[in-house]
């Protein structure tokens, strides 16, 4: 799916302490590239992803998904769009701690239209040996890649990740970063990643730096595959 932002503008904070979060951004992303925004912290790149993924709403300007404006959607079909078409993967896990590995993806498959199936995406994932087990019992790695699981089961356009390796060691975070290449490759999903981690610009295939709510730069990237 295609993104084309339009002259996005946020605003948090009123009088002497309003910010622009997005000062006026315009960018475009490809059908199935793997973007990584990069910036520094209060830069704007959450809320970026959150305007991308219609978890929260612009004061101007527009969010064009595959030619559809999101922004202009009404409550149910922007409840669709995000039940359908895009996933979110956040640092924090969000994974629910009842459940184990498997029914923690089966909740979000059973209210998707045409989701994948359990056992290929849990074996993609590396967690056929983890099926049962609950988040307490995972190590880091493993809870984000179950958390990826949940974001994915719905076959979603669009996978927005904001800082997916955040909180992992270098390993673990090479790993989520394989198998987010592996899912783009398979279901040429689109997918962004927040991070302000430059090692990580090496598998995009465009690279977007923000800045005090502005876009730096946007510049399409060779990939360099770095081998461990
Ligand atoms: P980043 O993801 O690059 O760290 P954010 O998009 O989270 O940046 O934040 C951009 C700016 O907007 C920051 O100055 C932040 O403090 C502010 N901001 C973000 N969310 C809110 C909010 N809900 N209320 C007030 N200010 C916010
Ligand atoms: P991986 O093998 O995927 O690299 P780790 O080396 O971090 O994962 O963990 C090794 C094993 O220890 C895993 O199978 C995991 O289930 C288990 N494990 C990790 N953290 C905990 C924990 N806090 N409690 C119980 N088991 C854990």
């Amino acid at each position: 799916m295609s993104i084309v932002i339009e002259d996005a503008v946020k605003k948090y904070g009123r009088g002497e302490s309003e910010i622009y979060a997005l000062n006026h951004v315009s960018l475009q992303i490809e059908s199935g590239e793997v973007c990584v925004i990069l910036g520094p912290s209060g830069s704007g790149k959450s809320t970026l992803l959150h305007m991308i993924g219609g978890l929260d709403q612009l004061d101007s300007g527009s969010v064009t998904v595959d030619g559809t404006k999101i922004t202009e959607l009404g409550k149910k079909a922007l409840t669709e769009y995000r039940r359908e078409k895009a996933g979110v993967v956040f640092q924090s896990y969000n994974l629910i701690a009842e459940l184990n590995v498997k029914e923690n993806i089966r909740v979000v498959a059973d209210i998707s239209k045409d989701p994948l199936d359990l056992d290929t995406l849990i074996a993609e994932l590396g967690l056929s040996r983890h099926a049962t087990h609950f988040p307490a019992e995972l190590s880091g790695g493993q809870q984000q890649r179950c958390a990826i699981g949940r974001a994915l089961v719905k076959n979603p356009d669009i996978l927005l990740c904001d800082e997916p390796t955040g909180a992992l060691d270098s390993v673990s975070a090479g790993e989520v970063l394989e198998i987010l290449e592996k899912i783009n490759e398979k279901y040429h999903t689109t997918i962004l990643i927040i991070t302000h981690n430059e090692n990580m610009a090496g598998m995009a295939d465009r690279i977007i730096r923000v800045h005090d709510g502005k876009i730096v730069s946007n510049e399409k990237n060779k990939k360099v595959r770095v081998k461990e």
